[in-house]
C-alpha cells in the first residue's frame, strides 16, 4: 500500500505497520513495532529482526506472553493492561470524540493472528483535543472487552496513531442479527494462504459504526505482545449486527483470538454520552 505525502512519525509508523510480519518484533520502536498493526505484508523491510512466535493458547498462549521475550515484559508486569471487563463505569460527561472517517481503498490481510483491513490515509479522529489517524482495523473472536462479564461474538478494533506514537483504539462489538454488507465485502476479500492482500475499493469504515456516539473510555494497552501501555481505549456502548453465518465464517479462520480480560488495578472507566 502506498501512502505518499505522510510526514514524519506517521510515515514511520505506517512503514513499520505494513513491513513487520506477524510473530516478529523489532527493537526499532517498541511503541509501534509490536502493536496490533503488525500486519503481514508482501514487502520486506530488509530487517530480519528476531522472530518471537506467540499465539492465544498453549505454550505460547496469552498466559505465557510475558515470558516469551523481554520485549513482552509488560504483558506480565503492566499495570494498565487491556482488554478489561467493563463494569462500574462512571458518568464521564460530554463526549470529546469526533470521528472523521471517510471511504477509501483498502486491503485485507490475514496476518496469522487476525484479519486486518489496512485503510487509505485520510480518516482520523479527534479525542480529547488530540488527533489520531486511522491506520487499520481488525477482528477478535470472541470479543476481547466484555461488558458486565459478557463477551460479544466478535469485536472490531479500529487502530489510530497520534504523531507522538501513542494510539487510540475504538472497539465496536458485533452481535448476532442481520447480515452486514460491509462485513460481507471484507470477508469475501480475505486472501487465501500465499495470496496477495485482498483489494477493497471505496470501503467506508463508517458503515461499521453503531448508531449514536456513546462510549466507554479508559487508559490501557495493546492486547497483543508486547502489550505496550500506550492506548487510549474507546469502546462503543452500542453494537453492530452481523449474521450467524458471518460470525461462523470468521470463527472458521480464528476460533479463538481474544486475550482474556486483565485487572483494572484501580483504573476508572468513564461512560461518555
Ligand atoms: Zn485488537
Amino acid at each position: 500500500m502506498h501512502r505518499p505525502g505522510i510526514p514524519g512519525t506517521i510515515l514511520a509508523t505506517v512503514v513499520i505497520a505494513v513491513a513487520v510480519p506477524a510473530c516478529q518484533t523489532d527493537q526499532v520502536d517498541d511503541a509501534v513495532a509490536d502493536t496490533e498493526m503488525d500486519a503481514q505484508h508482501e514487502e520486506d523491510d530488509g530487517d530480519a529482526g528476531h522472530e518471537i512466535h506467540w499465539s492465544y493458547e498453549g505454550d505460547t498462549g496469552s498466559a505465557m506472553w510475558g515470558s516469551l521475550d523481554p520485549s513482552f515484559a509488560a504483558c506480565d508486569d503492566g499495570v494498565r493492561q487491556s482488554p478489561v471487563d467493563i463494569t462500574g463505569a462512571v458518568a464521564g460527561g460530554e463526549s470529546e470524540l469526533e470521528i472523521r472517517w471517510q471511504p477509501g481503498d483498502a486491503e485485507v490481510v490475514d496476518n496469522g493472528h487476525t484479519i486486518v483491513v489496512n485503510v487509505a490515509e485520510g480518516s482520523a479522529i479527534s479525542l480529547e483535543g488530540r488527533e489520531f489517524a486511522l491506520l487499520q482495523f481488525h477482528f477478535h473472536h470472541p470479543s476481547e472487552h466484555t461488558v458486565e462479564g459478557s463477551a460479544a461474538p466478535i469485536d472490531i478494533h479500529f487502530v489510530h496513531a497520534a504523531a507522538e506514537g501513542d494510539l487510540a483504539v475504538i472497539g465496536v462489538f458485533l452481535e448476532t442479527g442481520e447480515a452486514d454488507p460491509t462485513i460481507q465485502s471484507i470477508w469475501e476479500a480475505i486472501p487465501s494462504a500465499g495470496e496477495p492482500p485482498g483489494a477493497l475499493a471505496a470501503l467506508d469504515p463508517r458503515a461499521l459504526l453503531p448508531e449514536g456516539g456513546s462510549h466507554y473510555r479508559y487508559p490501557g494497552s495493546l492486547t497483543t505482545p508486547g502489550c505496550s501501555e500506550i492506548v487510549s481505549w474507546v469502546v462503543m456502548t452500542e453494537s453492530v449486527a452481523v449474521s450467524q453465518d458471518q460470525i461462523d465464517a470468521f470463527a472458521a479462520l480464528y476460533p479463538m483470538n481474544a486475550r482474556p480480560v486483565q485487572p483494572l488495578n484501580g483504573r476508572t472507566i468513564e461512560r461518555k454520552d
